[in-house]
């Protein structure tokens, strides 16, 4: 079974949002929630730390996530900067815990990368998962003192927006620009040397963020606007600007963003035909645009506030993303080809913008 990278899940958010102990496996977690009608995907999540091992992901980008929204956003959120803070260090908390009970395992450099990879292959049993931190949203960012806290707690990449209007930049379903705030986070993220995140920019600020940034730069989950248009996905100029700047583009299995017109809460993966199938004409395009197979991993995304209402109707847990093999290979994807997009491209960009 290949190995997978996964660019991006949000563990932590559901360890203290949604109450979920990660080390129980899919189908347990499930039945903890039954009857459960707080949110919409309660027994219906598909993520777990068995989950993850039965389908040989070793490796992921973990998220901070908290919004702070101003008095007029209607977006769910905290209502001062601290306090988004405050949810990031909980969840900063968690993961130390996990850390401590030998279920995950901190990244923050390229010598951790290569040892963890080794001890993955030798002993996959005994190793716990690594993760790499990546903050999600920049609001929780009370002033450039707090991002060197994090950087010290080993953040290695930053996502200035997520949805609506953030301190930093415009997120998905918003639009603005980055503005004197954005270009000062900037300037700071390239002085330490951080992934910057271009998913969840608005169009406006992610040209303007091309413009001021000039470190590494990736997409951990965006898909393609020519499949399903819509800001949240990459146009053909995004995908091409970010090939340039040596990225490579994270795929990502909500529904909403792999299917047109996608209604959430009513739309219905079997019926619509969504499968994990529907994933390569997004791959297949960046491919194309790339003129190889070398700007494409997976950013499955798929603890992020959603589940199998919401996902391929042909995934019953994280572990099936490895369907995804056969899948590329009668698509005419050669193995080359599919183990840079398992792990290979992930790993190259990682092996190039992590600390020494
Ligand atoms: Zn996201």
């Amino acid at each position: 079974m290949k190995f997978i990278f996964d660019a991006h899940l949000d563990l932590s958010m559901n360890a203290l949002e949604w109450n979920r102990d990660f080390r129980m496996e899919v189908s347990e977690i499930r039945a903890l929630e039954s009857g459960m009608v707080d949110l919409p995907d309660r027994e219906k999540g598909v993520v777990s730390f068995p989950a993850m091992r039965k389908g040989n992901i070793g490796l992921c980008m973990a998220t901070l996530i908290a919004r702070y929204v101003k008095p007029k956003n209607k977006l769910p959120g905290w209502n001062s900067p601290e306090q988004a803070w405050a949810q990031t260090q909980g969840q900063l908390a968690w993961y130390r815990a996990m850390e401590v009970d030998n279920q995950l395992y901190q990244i923050r450099t390229k010598e951790q990368l290569n040892n963890h990879l080794t001890q993955w292959e030798q002993h996959p049993r005994e190793t716990p998962i690594g993760y790499i931190l990546t903050l999600e949203g920049a609001d929780s960012i009370v002033n450039m003192d707090y991002l060197h806290q994090m950087y010290k707690e080993g953040l290695c990449a930053i996502g200035p927006a997520h949805y609506g209007p953030g301190t930093y930049a415009f997120g998905t379903d918003s639009s603005g620009g980055i503005g004197r705030k954005g270009i000062s986070l900037l300037k700071e993220i390239s002085e330490l040397k951080l992934i910057l995140d271009a998913t969840h920019l608005c169009d406006q600020s992610f040209w303007e963020t091309l413009e001021v940034y000039d470190g590494p730069i990736w997409a951990s989950h965006s898909n393609v606007r020519k499949w399903v248009p819509d800001e949240r996905q990459f146009n053909d100029d995004q995908i091409k600007a970010l090939i340039e700047r040596d990225a490579v583009v994270g795929m990502a299995f909500d529904a909403w963003m792999m299917l047109p017109n996608w209604k959430r809460g009513i739309t219905d993966p079997h019926k619509s035909g969504l499968t994990l199938e529907t994933i390569v004409n997004h791959v297949d395009h960046i491919c194309q645009l790339a003129g190889n197979s070398e700007r494409v991993m997976l950013g499955s995304d798929l603890d992020g506030g959603f589940g199998k209402e919401q996902c391929p109707s042909d995934l019953e847990t994280i572990a099936d993303l490895q369907k995804l093999d056969h899948i590329l290979t009668q698509r005419g994807y050669a193995v080359q080809d599919v183990e840079n997009i398992f792990y290979k491209n992930g790993l190259r960009f990682l092996r190039k913008n992590l600390a020494d």
